[in-house]
């Protein structure tokens, strides 16, 4: 019956219901990494600073907090942007995968879209903690092999599924999905667990922390070996991006500082200071990226990559 409906429409309601699930991420972001509260306990919504339970009306997505001009109606607290920004943002990615699928592929947007909402809630829980919450990471590598064996052709285009499929199958078979699945969380778990063994040998301190290498175990699991290696080179690109952007940030700030101050400190100890405070960055948000682009079209770049 909903397969009749035109493609726009369907994208546009599982977006709406992607920005309900993104109202419930925020309760997960908020509470995930406190000790005292869990996702279903208190179980309704409340205002994180005046504890007040909220009435439907001040939990409706992104609706609540414009009619309130982002502001807490018994309290005044002001709410931060990331509410909203997370139930945008995951709106936008379910109505994304839904125009990569549908109407044809129920399973695959449903997937797809779970992963993406996990992979949202450990880059805003690393971004506030400098931590990826077990929730999210071991809950990926659980599911990541049930989802290759109900829906092997998730894993079509990893070669090692191949490896086990007839010969001119149309979709990978369930053990080369479930190969395909294993490989590939080998390999992401395995390259950040080394990279951060020879970082901790050469600089001494954690290079790497260990929920990242869960994390990319976990989407290696669903993207298999390759989209492991693009997933990364997405990651370390953006990465240096955005750290390079940050030390740049902190130089513009000490030596405006020392000018108003009228200190006549030199550029390179503005530099030196910009480097040091400009390193500590998670690097969980980029491997979500990475993983996220990687599950959505390595299997384009694989068939790119095949042409050649
Ligand atoms: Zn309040």
């Amino acid at each position: 019956m909903l397969d009749d409906l035109p493609p726009e429409f369907l994208v546009a309601w599982w977006a709406v219901v992607g920005l309900f699930v993104g109202s419930f991420l925020n309760v997960c972001i908020h509470r995930l990494p406190l000790a005292e509260e869990t996702v279903s306990k208190p179980r309704r919504s409340r205002c994180p600073s005046c504890k007040t339970t909220l009435t439907w009306k001040e939990n409706v997505p992104l609706l609540s907090w414009l009619v309130q001009r982002g502001r807490c109606r018994t309290c005044g607290w002001r709410i931060p942007f990331r509410y909203p920004l997370v139930e945008v943002l995951n709106a936008l990615l379910w109505g994304w995968v839904a125009w990569l699928h549908l109407p044809a592929d129920w399973p695959t947007t449903v997937l797809q879209s779970v992963v993406l909402s996990g992979l949202v809630v450990a880059t805003f829980v690393d971004f506030a903690c400098f931590e990826i919450p077990d929730e999210v990471s071991i809950g990926g590598i659980v599911l990541a092999p049930i989802a290759a064996l109900c829906l092997p052709q998730i894993h079509d285009q990893t070669s090692l599924a191949r490896l086990l499929t007839a010969p001119g199958a149309e979709h990978a078979s369930r053990e080369g999905a479930l190969l395909a699945c294993l490989g590939g969380m080998a390999l992401g778990g395995g390259i950040l667990w080394v990279i951060g063994w020879i970082g901790e040998r050469v600089y001494g301190r954690d290079a790497m922390g260990f929920g990242d290498v869960k994390l990319l175990a976990a989407g290696g699991g669903f993207v298999g070996p390759g989209g492991v290696v693009l997933a990364l080179m997405i990651a370390a690109l953006s990465a240096s991006v955005a750290g390079l952007a940050n030390m740049l940030r902190f130089y513009w700030l000490v030596r405006s500082r020392a000018r108003s101050r009228g200190g006549r400190r030199g550029v390179g100890k503005s530099l030196r200071v910009a480097r040091v405070a400009g390193r500590y960055l998670p690097f969980g948000p980029y491997l979500a990226l990475g993983v996220g682009i990687a599950l959505l079209h390595w299997n384009d770049v694989a068939r790119l990559l095949s042409g050649f």
